[in-house]
């Protein structure tokens, strides 16, 4: 099956503004990055430039496989989604992802988790993360 996901296109052009991951957590109608899904981190000083971090959307995902409520399922075609009515805010998820893209609600103790609208795309003023589309397994 063909699926839209989030990638990145070039870290290389990523100067470190924050306007993907002030984007995100405006989705929730808030300011500050608190509850973005998308992190950004100077490599090792700003001359060093920086490493985008957000889920890849993997076709089978570790955090869903560590979930002891099923509040995180795999989607098909890739990427997770939450039911935070059942997540018991364990932390498995985020110890589980291998490049640390689950982030974490500190107020809600539950994680963060990209659902891929590709909202944060349009405020990276140099193209570095974009919606690709991606051939999977599945119906
Ligand atoms: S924190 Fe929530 S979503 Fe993550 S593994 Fe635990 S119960 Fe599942
Ligand atoms: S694709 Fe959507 S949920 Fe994912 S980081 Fe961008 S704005 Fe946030």
């Amino acid at each position: 099956m063909l699926t839209k996901k989030l990638d990145i296109i070039d870290a290389d052009r990523c100067v470190g503004c924050l306007s993907c991951v002030f984007a995100c957590a405006r989705r929730y109608g808030e300011g500050g990055y608190d509850r973005s899904a998308i992190a950004v981190r100077s490599v090792a000083g700003v001359e060093k430039g920086f490493v985008v971090i957000v889920c890849r959307a993997c076709t089978d995902p570790p955090c869903a496989k560590v979930c002891p409520t099923n509040a995180l399922v795999a989607k098909k075609g890739g990427g997770v989604f939450l039911n935070p009515n059942k997540c018991i805010g364990c932390g498995f998820c985020r110890n589980a992802c291998p490049i640390g893209a689950v982030m974490w609600d500190e107020a809600a103790n539950k994680p963060i988790i990209c659902v891929q609208c590709g909202y944060c795309v349009d405020f990276c003023p140099h193209d570095v993360i974009g919606i690709v589309e991606r051939q999977t397994e599945g119906v």
